[in-house]
């Protein structure tokens, strides 16, 4: 018996397009089967759109070394692929003197996981750039930018269908079971019918629903993958101009980053996200009595005083596909093949948040490297 198709991609946001993109460069038939009517609609259109440099991750974990990596393959492709990036910057701030030791174990860090441009400024240096932005000391990452995810995800669907891939839309992965020639069945749940395919290899690239999924993956019975904790995080927008040209972060608490200032291509300012664990999946933007609006303002003012009232209006939600309870540290990407499961054509990736739009590129090269011909 002989698998119907070569190999199967389940998940067809930004992290699957760039597996899928790297598989068909190495010659494999790829299908991608996505469970929404558009790609990339989930966690990939719900992001920051920062390019991280690399600064925060522990030296040597795969978020650190896939970023550093996905950076520059990130500049690379969106440069000779017409996707629109900047490399803006960024500007990460103490705004106490107690935080000015953390700064610099940041600084550490990033030039341990080879991020060697970062420059130590002091309350003049950060003046001298931002002059809206107070601070008593800051790191400035000349290597952190901006890209337009959408246009990305658009190239990426460009590579992979021109090199012969395939993209189904509307086609939800229900469970994958091992057949005794080695290959794999998937069911698919389409417009309510439920039909099976055979690949040979088999990619889970589902993103919030690759741990639910997992619980239906019948490869090796001791096999346990991960448990989801979703985390969201809100957006509120900048509706006056931003007087700033970089991004500004300040000092990150614990897993979360702070109510940070990105920029999007065109330079519009948005805050956030904040983190609210959960235990559900929805994108409602929850802050009927205006309480999550005042921390932002509270927040925000420690860095940019001069944040005028009412410039604030409610944006968007994204979901954290996290792999660790609140409280717990934070876990590093889980990119689970033969190692953690014993099968040789299955790959599993779970935990895949922040940097991964930044990672995307590196990530599918590690995969493919994971699933020779
Ligand atoms: C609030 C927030 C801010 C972020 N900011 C940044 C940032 O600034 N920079 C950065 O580098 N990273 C950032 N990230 C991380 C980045 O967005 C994600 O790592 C990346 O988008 C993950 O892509 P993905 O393809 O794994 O997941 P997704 O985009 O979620 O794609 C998974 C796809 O699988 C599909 N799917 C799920 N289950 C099934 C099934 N059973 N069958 C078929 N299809 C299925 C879904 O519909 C979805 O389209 C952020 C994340 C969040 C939540």
């Amino acid at each position: 018996m002989t698998a119907d198709l070569e190999t199967v991609v389940i998940g067809g946001g930004v992290v699957g397009l760039a597996i899928a993109h790297a598989l068909t460069v190495a010659g494999h038939e790829v299908w991608i089967l996505e469970r929404r009517g558009r790609i990339g609609s989930e966690t990939s259109s719900r992001n920051s759109e920062v390019i991280h440099a690399g600064l925060y991750y522990p030296p040597g974990s795969l978020r650190a070394r896939l970023c550093v990596q996905g950076k520059a393959l990130l500049y690379g492709f969106c440069a000779d692929n017409g996707v629109a990036f900047r490399r803006c910057g960024k500007l990460l701030v103490a705004t106490r003197d107690d935080e000015i030791a953390k700064l610099r174990e940041i600084a550490a860090t990033a030039a341990r996981n080879g991020v060697d441009d970062v420059i130590m400024l002091d309350a003049a240096g950060i003046r001298a750039r931002e002059p809206e932005l107070e601070a008593v000391s800051g790191l400035l990452s000349p290597s952190t930018g901006v890209v337009d995810s959408h246009g990305l995800m658009a190239a990426l669907e460009g590579h992979v269908t021109s090199r012969g891939g395939h993209i189904v839309l509307d086609a939800a992965v229900s469970s994958v079971r091992r057949r005794t020639d080695g290959s794999l069945t998937l069911s698919t749940e389409s417009a309510g019918e439920t039909s099976t395919i055979s690949a040979r290899n088999v990619v889970n690239a589902a993103g919030l629903g690759a741990c639910a999924l997992a619980e239906h993956v019948d490869i090796v019975e001791s096999y346990r993958p991960p448990t989801l904790y979703p985390a969201k995080g809100h957006y509120f927008s900048l509706t006056c101009r931003s007087p700033f040209t970089r991004h500004v972060y300040p000092m990150p608490q614990g897993a979360w980053l702070g109510v940070h200032l990105t920029l999007d291509v065109a330079g519009q300012a948005k805050f956030g996200p904040d983190l609210e664990w959960t235990d559900q999946i929805s994108y409602d933007f929850d802050d009927a009595d205006g309480a999550r609006a005042a921390m932002f303002y509270r927040e925000i003012r420690r860095y940019w005083p001069g944040l005028p009232d009412g410039a604030l209006q409610q944006g968007y939600v994204g979901i954290r596909p996290k792999i660790y309870a609140e409280g717990k540290p934070a876990a590093d990407f889980a990119i689970h093949g033969r190692t953690e499961h014993g099968i040789d054509r299955y790959v599993a990736l779970y935990g895949i948040e922040s940097p991964g739009l930044t990672a995307s590129l590196a990530i599918g090269e590690y995969v493919a490297g994971m699933l020779p011909r």
